[in-house]
Order: C-alpha cells, then structure tokens, then sequence
C-alpha cells in the first residue's frame, strides 16, 4: 500500500496513492484518518485496510509533500553502510574499511523537502554539493532497547530519502551535522508505503542526474542490515512513531569520482528505490 502525505488549505492528509503512482485518492480528516498526512495516520494506529479515500485525483494537481514533512521527527542516518561506497570514500572521508559499529549521525528535522522541490545550492556556503540515494525506514511503533528479532515488528513502512551533503563542510568537521542539514538538504518522498511492500534482501536503489546513471546497488548487500540498525539506534534511546532511519547509501556519489561531480543549478537528479518509485529534485542556484 502506498499512502503519502497533501498539503491542501494549511493541513496535511493523508492520501492513497494507486499503484502507478499517477493518482491521488485524499482521506479526509475523519476518526479514521485524524490529523497530520501519514503521521497522523501512523500515531492513530488506524487499520489501513479500513482507509478509503476521495475519489481518486491526478496527481500532477495534488500537493504533495514528504511523506513524513517538517516538522519532522528525528532523521538517524548511517554512514558508510555498503561496503563498494566505503571504498571510494577511502582516504577521504573514511580511515578504516569496516566499521565495527554502525556509524550513525542525523541531519536536523528542518532539511526536510517534498517530491519536485528545489534542492538550493548557494555557492557562498558551499560547492560541492552531492547526492546519496537512501532506503528509509519509517518507524510506526514507539519502543526503547529493540532486540533484532522484534525489529521489524516496529517498522511503519519505507520511503526515499536522498541524504544531500556539503562535502566541504563535512570534511571540515568531524561531526557530520552542518555538512548534512543544509536548508532542504533531505528530500524525502514522493510516499511511503507499508513494510510488506519492500523484499529487504532484494531491493534495487539506483541515483540519475541529468538522467545519467549514478549509483545502482541492492539492498542485500548493506554492511548492517535494517534490525541491527533498530537494535542500535534503540539503545537507551526511545524510537518514536515517524522516525526516520536512513539506512546508508551505496557507490557512485559525486565525491567517489575524479575529479568529483558535484550538483550544480539546472541539474535534476532521481533517486529510485524497488517498490516504492522515484523522487526527483531541480538543483538551483539559491536566490537564483
Ligand atoms: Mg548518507
């Protein structure tokens, strides 16, 4: 089941989406559809097979936003997850080749962007400016210290999430937050849709810019897969309905490239995830 989330007069609801993902079917707010597009819809714990919708839209006049949209919850990412990504990143970014633990940072709630927003460069803050493809995990069931066998029992679903970074700016901290939480940093979309829709040892996660093919990888070959995330990530700290882990990105980043190929304005670039679509994004020149 695909839901995303409309913006329509202030609020936000949730909505259907069909299977081509061409339609829009609106739930208005109602007992069994509250409040706040998918979060709402995910705290509420509604019975998904009892939603129905509006008669179904086209899509291209609907106001779609992140799935999850500011403001967000908390965004846990994971770095260096595929074992290729660590590779082209040697020397630079990464000292060693196989971490022991996974390394997780987070980019601020406020970076988040829907489907078709502009991703904005200013070059007075940094050029060079990247993409990375990444499956996201939407936590639909609160809980502290998740053992790995209960992990996916706490997984609303998945969505797209393309973790934007200043590499510049990250290189020159060792902590990767300002890097990763530029204003509009973390495009998110275009929906999400139900766990049972996504095979984790087999999902494809490709990246075009200017439809040309950048990374293309599966999801078997994460270094720590989705549970062990949970199990770390949950360590004392309590996950909250609507939580984002992003679970890492593979080979082919702009940074992996000599010399790099960073965005620059005009440029589109499309992260595509098996089973749940495309998200794509203009580049423009902030102020531009
Ligand atoms: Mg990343």
């Amino acid at each position: 089941m695909r839901i995303g989330t409309i913006r329509r007069g202030g609020s936000y609801l949730a909505a259907l989406i069909d299977s081509e993902g061409t339609s829009v079917s609106v739930m208005p707010q109602s007992g069994a559809a509250p409040a706040g597009g998918l979060l709402g819809l995910i705290k509420s714990g509604a019975r998904l097979d009892a939603l129905t919708g509006e008669a179904p839209g086209p899509i291209a006049s609907a106001d779609l936003v992140a799935p999850i949209p500011h403001p967000a919850r908390n965004i846990f990412c994971v770095g260096k997850n595929y074992a290729e990504h660590a590779k082209e990143l040697a020397g630079s970014l990464f000292q060693d080749s196989e971490p022991p633990f996974p390394i997780v940072f987070s980019k601020v709630p406020e970076t988040v962007i829907g489907p078709g927003a502009p991703i904005e460069i200013d070059p007075a803050v940094s050029t060079a400016i990247d993409y990375e493809v990444e499956l996201a995990v939407i936590i639909g069931r609160e809980g502290r210290n998740i053992s790995k066998a209960d992990a996916l029992s706490h997984i609303w679903g998945y969505t797209i999430v393309n973790d934007i970074t200043a590499r510049d700016i990250q290189k020159r901290h060792s902590q990767w937050l300002l890097g990763k939480s530029l204003d509009g940093f973390c495009p998110m979309g275009p929906w999400a849709v139900t766990a049972d829709e996504i095979d984790l040892s087999n999902t494809g996660v490709r990246t075009y810019v200017n439809g040309e093919l950048r990374q293309s990888a599966n999801t078997r070959d994460l270094i720590f897969d989705i549970p062990t995330l949970i199990e770390t990530i949950s360590n004392g700290i309590t996950l909250k309905p609507g939580d984002i882990i992003a679970t890492g990105t593979p080979a082919g980043v702009g940074m992996g490239f000599d010399p790099p190929r960073y965005l620059k304005p005009g440029d589109v670039v499309r992260v595509e995830i098996d089973g749940i679509g495309a998200l794509e994004n203009p580049v423009v020149e902030r102020g531009g």
